[in-house]
């Protein structure tokens, strides 16, 4: 059952939280709600998670989480890998669950802090639904502690910290019906921590003829994914290592997770793209490259699209240089030579790299500017060269 919001929860917003909140809810004609109870002067929350830190009521944007087992006094959730154990009060590692009273909630029902009117490039995705828009929303918290995080303003802090709306999940689908977007995208932080949001959103949306999209890090468990499956159009997982221990070192993160996760994207016929980001001495290392294209042919086949994403210096890796665009291309290079079919490179303006080409004839048929296609030869999904079929979603 929802409780009231806690009202003595006390407004105090850093300058660059209230543009935020004004700036976004003036575009998006959302109500507003701003809490900074535990934010610092700075903006940013490098404090690690205490256990007793629950809010003193549970709030009116928050719901049971679905997947848990009450084990003695505490409570753990079953979403992710993670598998938090909670004690009374305490918070989870992605910040947005709390145990309260016997019980798991999230903290991020009809809750999100940003929500944009995005193409579909933006994600990206390059061979679902080209050129439409997809209503976008992101909420805090994540599973992860990426080192290179560009998002960590909002994954790495809690629901309290940041401006957020109240939007719950039948005003998003008619929001995005409004907007005319094909598709909903939980995105920008990781959607895992906001499951029950995003679930209770797509059973809708699918109702509408409006597509679920799920952008993430993959470290999701077993039943709740399969749950998810259920309503979901189309999958975009980063993969950011190929070993456990580069997961450790760069995300807090474990790889094996993830590799079941995209075995049963494409098992259970959800459109699947992967990213992967060059990072700078931690994963520019073209026998990981090789390995993990290896193992994308072999277990998901050659057409599902991988991006290799150029890496900007920013949170705790701003010492490292970009990736250099020649590792890139011949990252590409390698992943073609290795029988992907789908090979870009982004993040860099203009590469020849960012357009898609059949795999037939060679020919380009679909050309990009920035997150724009500008023509598109793709004919009732195949090939207006040559005819060969080409994998994904057109339509
Ligand atoms: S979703 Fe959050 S609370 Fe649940 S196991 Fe993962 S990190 Fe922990």
């Amino acid at each position: 059952m929802k409780e009231p919001a806690d009202q003595a929860r006390f407004l105090k917003m850093t300058r660059r939280g209230l543009l935020k909140a004004g700036l976004v809810c003036a575009i998006s004609g959302l109500p507003c709600r701003a809490f900074a109870g535990w934010a610092s002067s700075s903006g940013r929350n490098e404090k690690k998670v205490t256990l007793n830190d629950a809010p003193g009521k549970i709030w009116e944007w928050s719901t049971e989480v679905m997947f848990k087992r009450v084990s003695g006094g505490n409570v753990q959730c079953l979403t992710c890998p993670n598998m938090c154990l909670l004690p009374p009060n305490a918070r989870s590692r992605c910040q947005s669950h709390v145990h309260k009273d016997g019980k798991l909630y999230t903290l991020v029902y009809g809750n999100p802090c940003a929500v944009h009117v995005d193409p579909i490039e933006k994600k990206p995705f390059y061979h679902f639904l080209p050129g439409s828009s997809s209503f976008s929303i992101g909420t805090t918290g994540c599973s992860f502690h990426c080192l290179n995080c560009q998002n960590w303003q909002i994954s790495q802090v809690k629901p309290e910290d940041v401006s957020c709306y109240t939007l719950y999940p039948e005003a998003a689908v008619e929001k995005a019906i409004e907007a005319k977007c094909r598709t909903i995208a939980f995105t920008y932080n990781e959607p895992t921590t906001a499951l029950e949001y995003a679930l209770d959103t797509f059973r809708l949306s699918r109702k509408r003829n409006v597509g679920g999209v799920w952008v993430s890090n993959g470290f999701i468990n077993r039943e709740p994914l399969l749950e998810l499956c259920k309503n979901l159009s189309a999958a975009r997982i980063d993969v950011k290592g190929f070993s456990d221990e580069m997961y450790q070192i760069l995300n807090a993160g474990r790889l094996s997770p993830v590799l079941d996760t995209l075995k049963i994207l494409k098992a259970e016929g959800v459109w699947l793209e992967m990213i992967v980001l060059i990072v700078p001495t931690y994963t520019d290392r073209m026998e990981m490259v090789k390995q993990m294209c290896g193992w994308f042919l072999k277990n998901l086949g050659p057409d599902h699209p991988v991006h290799f994403l150029r890496f900007h210096p920013q949170y705790k890796l701003t010492h490292l240089p970009p990736t250099s665009i020649s590792f890139l291309e011949d990252a590409r290079k390698t992943a073609l030579s290795e029988g992907l079919h789908h090979v870009y490179v982004g993040n860099v303006p203009n590469a020849d790299s960012n357009h898609t080409y059949c795999p037939g004839c060679k020919k380009k048929i679909i050309n990009r500017v920035g997150f724009s296609v500008t023509e598109n030869r793709v004919k009732n999904g195949k090939c207006g060269y040559c005819g060969r079929r080409i994998a994904g979603v057109w339509a």
